[in-house]
């Protein structure tokens, strides 16, 4: 089972348009979106998946009641703060990762096999405690060698079986 790892929209549509476009063009079953969608008016692009996609709240997130209505008009879901999940034996957590400490507790709380979290917009993929540690970067303005950028982003894909996952430039 394929999941799809994406974070820090930011509203730019063509980016979230790319991001949608590979994702459907793979097996995904399910989207993760790890906050920063920003604006509801962007959160009519998502309807295109092909699959059902579940957000968390990052820090510019300001209108949570309304992402969160947008998004339930097509199925889609927008959790506050972390949530959890358990889908192909797995234990998933997600938060947004403007606090560190709470990113760390979830790795080395033992409760998870894979963390996801953003805000950093620098994608990375590691291991730690075993843990298969997620930032998909931003879909929209990647760190490209320690420099915030606009455009060719990154997202990532999980594969729950073999429990890799693989960074996917936009
Ligand atoms: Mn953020």
């Amino acid at each position: 089972m394929l999941i799809g790892v994406m974070s820090d929209s930011h509203d730019r549509i063509e980016a979230i348009r790319a991001a949608i476009e590979k994702f459907n063009s793979e097996s995904i079953e399910l989207v993760l979106h790890a906050g920063d969608i920003v604006s509801p008016f962007s959160v009519r692009e998502f309807e295109k998946l092909n699959c059902k996609i579940i957000c968390v709240t990052g820090n510019n997130d300001g209108d949570p009641m309304a992402l969160r209505k947008f998004l339930g008009g097509f199925g889609g879901e927008l959790k506050d703060v972390f949530f959890k999940l358990e889908v192909g034996g797995r234990r998933i957590a997600v938060t947004h990762g403007e606090w560190p400490e709470l990113v760390e507790a979830l790795i080395l709380s033992g409760e998870y096999d894979v963390v996801v979290s953003g805000h950093s917009h620098d994608a990375s993929i590691r291991k730690q405690n075993d843990v298969l540690v997620i930032n998909p970067g931003s879909c929209s303005y990647p760190i490209v060698d320690g420099v915030v950028t606009i455009g060719n982003g990154t997202i990532a894909v999980l594969n729950l079986e073999k429990m890799s996952a693989e960074l996917l430039r936009l």
